[in-house]
């Protein structure tokens, strides 16, 4: 069994309100384990009920195979870092680190080591005599962390620790959290409603909507292998480009383009969705403009905006009422109201059922 198990796990609050369904999952010791999707998804419902903060209303939870759905947040031992982080105002550095041990009654000299190396882990030595509000909210951000891996425990549990950050000192504590994880080892549940958190921090990412798991995969596996449309847009920025229409003899028809994927799908697979609503994705950064080589297939719009942001451009196309964003290389000029053709790469082609939003695998797999 692995260190944590989630076994079909149902959260239904007390009003009646159905916030997790059915969740399940394995989690490796040391993993750093990421749920992300929109606000309102369940994943602070569901990380809550890993802590021993909310009862579990059907399903079983296990930490290290020993049932655990009725043991206390202490029992479990696990700390966790939330969104808002109270410091105590009056005291030091020194004493906020401190405080946690010193009511389980820990002999000093022990606290004294461990908030001397923990603020070593964390960059706070020169600040243990300060008060919070002397600490830039980044500086306060990783003293609510070291709060929590001061208990040495071997679970550690976050919630949107970064929010009230601004986005330089995110990007900071972005890394520096990973640091700490790579330092302590413990393994990890974070939850965050940003994607660039979850694909830069994450060893596995579990994306979330409407209380149901959509997918559970490594950064690469999500951003190529997207199992539906919403896991497809919601990974990646700005989010793929959809196209819908109605499979015609393998094609979809637009007003000034037609997309013919019998280049690039099994004829048994069109076959199969001849007719139906169909999604043809592609990401903005995978598209080449000027570029000819390699397989790819061609389309054309307008340029209706250039939005130039340094390392790339966005371009947004419109294909007759149809609309795409481009990303491309900022030294490809590009004018408003002037036509456009880019290429979209045979291998960065997606294709969707409209009805499901599930993916269409292009090709059968071969025995
Ligand atoms: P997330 O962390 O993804 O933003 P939450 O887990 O906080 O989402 O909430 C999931 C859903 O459960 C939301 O629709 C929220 O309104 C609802 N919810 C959260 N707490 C309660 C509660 N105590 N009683 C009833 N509904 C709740």
């Amino acid at each position: 069994m692995a260190y944590l198990t989630l076994r079909g796990i149902n959260k239904i609050y007390p009003n009646g309100f159905h916030a997790v369904h059915d969740f399940n999952l394995e989690i490796e010791k040391g993993e750093f384990i990421v749920f992300v999707g929109s606000s309102g998804c369940g994943k602070s419902t569901t990380l809550r009920m890993i802590a021993g903060l909310e009862n579990i209303s059907n399903g079983e939870f296990y930490i290290n195979g020993e049932r655990a759905n009725e043991k206390g947040p202490r029992e479990r031992g696990v700390a966790m870092v939330f969104q808002s982080y109270a410091l105590y105002p009056h005291m030091t550095v020194y004493d906020n680190l401190a405080f946690g041990l010193m009511l389980q009654g820990v002999d000093d000299d022990v606290i004294e080591k461990r908030v001397y190396s923990t603020a070593e882990i964390l960059g706070l030595t020169d600040y243990l005599e300060r008060l919070p509000r002397e600490l830039s909210g980044g500086q306060r951000q990783r003293v609510a962390v070291g709060r929590a891996i001061i208990r040495k425990v071997d679970i550690f549990l976050m919630d949107e620790p970064l929010s009230n950050l601004d986005a330089k000192q995110r990007v900071t504590m972005r890394s520096e959290i990973t640091q700490i994880h790579r330092e302590t080892g413990a393994t990890t549940i974070y939850v965050t409603h940003d994607q660039t958190e979850a694909m830069t921090m994450a060893d596995r990412i579990v994306v979330m909507k409407d209380g149901y798991v959509q997918q559970v995969g490594t950064p690469y596996d999500l951003y190529f292998n997207p199992v539906n449309m919403f896991v497809a847009g919601f990974i990646g920025e700005p989010p793929m480009n959809f196209i819908e229409g109605q499979l015609e003899n393998g094609k979809i028809r637009m007003e000034n383009n037609i997309i013919d994927l019998s280049e690039v799908a099994d004829r048994s697979v069109l076959e199969k969705y001849e007719g139906s609503e169909v999604a043809f994705g592609f990401r903005p950064e995978a598209v080449r403009i000027a570029d000819k080589s390699g397989d790819a297939m061609s389309l054309t719009g307008v340029v209706e905006l250039v939005e130039l942001l340094g390392d790339n451009t966005n371009v947004y196309v419109d294909m007759q009422g149809v609309n795409c964003i481009l990303k491309v290389d900022p030294h490809i000029s590009m004018e408003t109201d002037t036509e456009v053709t880019f290429d979209i790469p045979y291998e960065s082609i997606y294709l969707f059922d409209k009805q499901t939003e599930k993916r269409i695998k292009l090709k059968e797999k071969k025995d």
